[in-house]
Parts: C-alpha cells; structure tokens; sequence
C-alpha cells in the first residue's frame, strides 16, 4: 500500500485548500443564518471559479466534464473539501448527486445518459434518491411497501418516503419500489428514474430536522408516489436489481462520507486548539494551559490519525482489490470514523464554552447536522452487527471442534 502524494496531486490539494479557506468559508455565516436559495446566487459563482480552474467534480467522469480521479486521490479531495458543509457542492462533488450519477454511469441505457447524466455532472440539474419510508425500517430495506407495477409501458408507482435528501428543486428522483413481490427478498426491488414533474410525485414537505427546515440541496422530504407513472424505459439498471446496485455503490460512497467527516474532524480540532491559545481562564493563563484540554486534543489527534489510517487503507484496498474484498473494513470505518468525528466535534464545541452553542462559528451546525452520521449510510448498530457475523463466522463452523478440544480457551 502507498500512501505517498505525488506533486501533481498536492498542486491540486493545495489549490483546493486555499479555495475553501478563502472563498467557501466565508459563505458560511450566510449559510447558517439565511435559506440556501438566498445565497445560491453567490454559491454558483464559486462553483463557475471552481470550473474555470479545472477542478470541478473531482470524482465524476472524465468523458461527462469531471476530472476522473482515482478513488484513493478523491479521499483526499474530500477530507480537504469535507472542512466546509459547502466545500463538496462548491466543488461539484457533493451527495447525493455523486452517487446518483455513479449508478447512471455504470447502469444507464445512452438515452438515461444523455438525458440525466450528461446535465448532473455539469451541475446544470439536481437528483435525489428515494428509498427509506416513513412506516418501515430503513435499516432492513428489503422490507419495503413502495411498489412499482408495469401497466401498459407504464411504471405506476405507489408508496410513501421520506428523507428524500435534496428533493426540493431536483429534476429527478431515483426510486427504489418493489417491482418483483414474489422474488427473494434482496430481488424484490427496482430502480427507477421519476422527474419531479411527474404527476403522482408529491413533495409533501421539506421535514425539519434538529430544528431546521432547509430548503433545495439542504433539505431532505417526504414524498408521496400517488399512481406516479413514468416510462418501462425508465427503469435504471436490470429489474430486480436494486439493492445489488445500492451495494455496490456502498463502498465509493463510505469513502467520500468517511473522509468528508475527517474533514470536519481537522476543521474541529483546528478550531479547538486556536481557541484554546487565545482564550484567558485566569490572570495570565488560556485555556489551553489546562491539562484536561491538552489531553483532548492529544486525544482527538490520536483518535483522528488512526481513523484515517483506516480509512485511506480501505480505499487503496477498494481500488485495487475491489470492494467486495473490504466489506469488513467497509462497515468499520463507518462507525468508527462517524464517532470519531462526534467526538471531536463535541470537544471543540465545549472548549468554545457559550460561543460553542451560538451559530457564530460552525461547530454548532456539526453538532447538529452531523450526528445523523451514526444513522445515515447504515445505522451504526447495523454495521456492528455484520462485521461481528463475519469475526464470528469461523469461529461458529469451528463451535463443536473448540468445545471438544483439550486445548480450548488457550
Ligand atoms: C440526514 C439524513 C439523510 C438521509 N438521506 C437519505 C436519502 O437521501 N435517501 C434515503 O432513502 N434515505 C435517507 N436517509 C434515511 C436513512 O438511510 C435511514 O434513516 C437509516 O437507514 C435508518 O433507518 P430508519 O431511520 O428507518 O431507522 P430504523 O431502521 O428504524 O432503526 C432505528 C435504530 O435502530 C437500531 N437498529 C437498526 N437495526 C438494528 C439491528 N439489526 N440490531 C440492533 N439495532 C438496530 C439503530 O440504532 C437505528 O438507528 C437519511 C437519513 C438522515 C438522518
């Protein structure tokens, strides 16, 4: 495994870093304090600099306009980028378009490509993906009540979801409904590509999550499928084949999640320790002076580096061996990486005392916002739960041999 940067590479990271720092952190006052459709005037802006100087969609395809990096450069990308909430869309990297336009890539017919794909990666259109619903548990989406039935060249499709991320002014959704009942469980599904406009595709309301509506790409809604009908030809990807596509997406997707965090983790720990040197808590003394707060930041150091570790390991594995070779690394670095960010995060939050709570710096929207790391992209529990099967699964063959043997337990 080489971990090495090359020139190129830092060039690039470098000039990223100086643009977000410069330019996108700025935004941010803005963004936590007014709608997204207010300052989307100035955000596009940026993201025609960010064109202009060929770095835009680091990860998209290069034959579509995005500049095709490989999956372990794009960790980086997205660590660099990941130190503002707006850095991935600025940069025109951001979910859940990116994984949007990856299922496109690999399983669009041409005509799905020139339509969606094409315009998604330019940034000239929104998607969304719309799969967990209101009634039924997203963890285990196999159980799942939106169906999808051909009638006369026609999905109608019915069902209710929600968290629907960014459906609010998207082109298109792709939706997830049942079109096989009588298949096994994980053939059941179908993608399916239904533009907004479609009569039947109800946007009920954009839900307010930790106190906050949001609206466009900050949102995430509940939308009903009433008898929504959209052509046989719309449907992404063979029949039944919708949780074979998720997954395969699972692996990319963790990466950009994961190191996005790790972005956040930096900006937090940064944050933390400039606090921690400037702040007085007694007459010639900061905070920073205070053995509890240097072992938080030793602390989070540790805890941050070694997440990362494990991070960049996976997705030079992910790269070079393929994803089905890191699944156990792949549920791993998800909690791991989201707790560690939590931590972190609250950390930095209490070493800002008062301020910490107030939108004055960003540490607040990290709390908020990103505790839903623990439940998105798989509840944390859910991974736990398969890499543990996995550890297990030898052990469990062995059960018998290990109870009989004279050498058990050695
Ligand atoms: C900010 C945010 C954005 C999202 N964006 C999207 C999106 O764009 N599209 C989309 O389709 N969905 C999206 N989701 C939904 C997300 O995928 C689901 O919330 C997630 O899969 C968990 O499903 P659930 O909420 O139904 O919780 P449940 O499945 O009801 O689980 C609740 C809790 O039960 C525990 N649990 C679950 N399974 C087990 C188990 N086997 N054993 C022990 N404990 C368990 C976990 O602690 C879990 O948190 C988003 C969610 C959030 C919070």
């Amino acid at each position: 495994m080489d971990f090495t940067v090359n020139e190129e590479t830092q060039v690039m990271l470098d000039l990223m870093e100086r643009f977000v720092q410069e330019e996108v952190i700025p935004l941010e006052p803005a963004f936590l304090t007014k709608n997204f459709s207010e300052i989307e005037p100035q955000i596009d802006r940026l993201r025609a600099r960010v064109r202009q100087m060929g770095l835009w969609g680091p990860a998209q395809p290069k034959e579509y306009g995005g500049m095709g990096l490989p999956l372990t450069d794009f960790a980086l990308v997205s660590e660099v980028l990941g130190r503002s909430p707006l850095g991935h869309y600025v940069f025109g990297c951001h979910a859940p378009d990116a994984g949007n336009i990856e299922i496109l890539h690999d399983h669009g017919t041409p005509e799905q490509k020139e339509r969606w794909l094409g315009p998604l990666v330019r940034g000239e259109i929104r998607s969304c993906f719309s799969m967990t619903e209101v009634e039924l548990p997203g963890s285990n989406p196999v159980m799942m009540d939106t169906t999808a039935v051909l009638e006369d060249g026609q999905w109608v499709i019915n069902g209710q979801k929600w968290y629907t991320t960014s459906a609010d002014g998207a082109a298109f959704a792709i939706v997830m409904a049942v079109t096989d009942p009588e298949a096994p469980p994980h053939q059941r599904a179908s993608m399916i590509i239904v533009p907004t406009d479609t009569p039947g595709f109800d946007l009920v309301r954009n839900i307010s999550v930790m106190g906050h509506t949001g609206d466009g790409w900050a949102s995430h809604a509940e939308i009903l499928y009433h008898s929504c009908r959209v052509p046989e030809e719309n449907l992404l990807g063979p029949r039944g084949a919708g949780f074979r596509i998720a997954q395969e997406r699972l692996g990319p997707g963790r990466i950009h999640h994961t190191m996005r965090w790790l972005g956040i983790c930096r900006r937090a720990l940064d944050l933390l320790c400039k606090r921690a040197v400037t702040r007085p808590i007694a007459p010639g003394q900061v905070l920073a002076d205070r053995e509890i707060i240097q072992a938080w930041i030793a602390e989070s150091a540790a805890e941050i580096a070694a997440a990362r570790a494990l991070t960049l390991q996976t997705a030079w594995k992910i790269e070079h061996l393929g994803w089905k070779e890191v699944r156990e690394e792949i549920s791993m670095i998800k909690f791991v990486v989201a707790n560690v960010m939590q931590k972190v995060v609250d950390r930095a939050l209490q070493v800002f005392g008062g301020l910490g709570m107030t939108d004055d710096t960003i540490l607040a929207y990290f709390h908020r916002h990103e505790r839903a790391a623990r439940i998105y992209d798989g509840a944390d529990e859910v991974h736990k739960l398969s890499l543990a099967r996995r550890i297990l699964k030898p052990y469990r063959a062995r059960a018998a041999e290990i109870r009989e043997g004279s050498h058990v337990f050695r």
